[in-house]
């Protein structure tokens, strides 16, 4: 890619309604399904409560047939059952590693796939959901980036990850007890499977406003993080249309490096990014954006690299997430030292920042950052090539 050269999404959408079947009411938002419920015959005057009680079988107590919504009449039941259904996507296999975290390989329509990984930790429940199947961007040390873009997840499916996950949790409430936060097996969102989030933002902000309705799934907006390259444009529209959390995949501390770890760089620039960054936390009335950071064996883990950073950031609320390189077969780049990590993470706490060390987790069922890629669609690029790319 060249420093002018934009960067373009090549998405095959998919439209909500197969030309056949009936239509699926996951993934609308409450508008869309008062439309959806209007244009198939109810009245307008009910349709609100309609929604209401719809959306409350569907995301809070998880039913997935229309029988089983006993406060409609049946006749309505059987008029919706008619016209549409509830669907999710298939769970095609489930892997559980040594340490408890669950990867689910996921079918979508069209017979894609994508991953989503569960990891449990003392407290609290983690899903980290994919918004792509692949990427359009080809980060040099990401497995996912080398599997060409093959389309958006639809909100459905996107929202659909936290429902089969909460299936397999067996976390749908009893009618009435609604579990709060901190006893919740799946207590947090994080946006950091598959693909660009911002690269497919109304569907991912469809979703999460879903995942956040109180009269459903009712996580609060400080549980979801949106994981981000560096959209620069598309960074304030998250502050304002969703409001989550917001981590960006910063990486480096030079252009010059970035361009090559994080090609979108070439695009938006550190600058750029920093400046976008700076407007967020006020925007979006949340504490701190959390910067990733991948350590990368004498490529970004430097004493001055550590300076730099703090340099950087200075004034953004911040927490610096080490991330160890996660190897996948063929991958151009080693894990930094274990002291090295250490010694990197000790400079930036003692400057003021959290700098936890993101322990691996699920490696042994590659389900660790960035190992994540559709087994059916491996683009099996080599070593050399990823290097080329990459221009080391
Ligand atoms: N596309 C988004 C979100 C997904 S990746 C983004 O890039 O932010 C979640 C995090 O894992 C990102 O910070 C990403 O850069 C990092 N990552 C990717 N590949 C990795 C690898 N092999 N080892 C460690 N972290 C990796
Ligand atoms: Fe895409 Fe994120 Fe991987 Fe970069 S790190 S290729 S943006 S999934």
């Amino acid at each position: 890619m060249s420093a002018t050269a934009p960067i373009t999404q090549d998405v095959m959408t998919i439209p909500r309604k197969l030309p056949d079947g009936p239509a699926n009411l996951v993934g609308l938002t409450r508008d869309q399904l008062r439309d959806t419920l209007i244009a198939a015959g109810t009245p307008e005057k009910q349709a609100k409560m309609r929604v209401g009680q719809i959306w409350q079988w569907i995301y809070q107590k998880g039913v997935r047939s229309f029988d089983e919504m006993t406060n409609l009449s049946k006749t309505y039941r059987a008029e919706l059952a008619e016209r549409f259904v509830i669907a999710v996507p298939e769970v095609v296999s489930k892997q559980v590693s040594d340490d408890g975290t669950r990867k689910y390989l996921v079918r979508i329509a069209g017979g894609h796939e994508v991953e989503t990984v569960y990891i449990p930790e003392e407290g609290r429940g983690t899903l980290c959901i994919s918004s792509q199947v692949g990427c359009t961007l080809t980060c040099s040390f990401c497995h996912t980036g080398t599997q060409k873009l093959v389309r958006n997840l639809t909100a459905a499916e996107i929202i659909g990850q936290v429902m089969i996950a909460r299936d397999d949790l067996g976390e749908w409430p009893e009618p009435g007890k609604h579990p709060k936060d901190e006893t919740r097996l799946l207590s947090n969102i994080v946006l950091m499977g598959m693909g660009e989030p911002l690269y497919n933002f109304e569907a991912v902000r469809d979703a999460m406003k879903i995942a956040m309705d109180a009269e459903g799934i009712s996580l609060s907006r400080r549980r979801i993080t949106l994981s981000t390259s560096g959209v620069v444009p598309e960074i304030a529209r998250t502050a304002d249309e969703i409001g989550c959390m917001l981590a960006v995949s910063f990486h480096a501390t030079t252009d010059e490096v970035r361009d090559k770890l994080v090609p979108i760089n070439k695009r938006w620039p550190i600058a750029e990014l920093l400046d976008a960054l700076r407007a967020y936390p006020k925007a979006s009335n949340s504490e701190r954006i959390t910067f990733e950071y991948v350590m990368l064996k004498d490529v970004n883990d430097t004493d001055e690299d550590a300076r730099r950073l703090i340099k950087l950031i200075k004034g953004i609320p911040a927490k610096i997430n080490l991330i160890p390189f996660n190897e996948w077969p063929g991958a151009p780049y080693q894990r930094s030292d274990w002291d090295r990590i250490e010694a990197f993470a000790d400079s930036i706490y003692k400057a003021g920042y959290a700098s936890p060390i993101r322990t691996p987790r699920g490696e042994d069922i590659m389900a660790a950052c960035g190992q994540l890629k559709s087994a059916t669609e491996r683009a099996r690029k080599s070593r050399k090539e990823i290097a080329a790319e990459a221009g080391l």
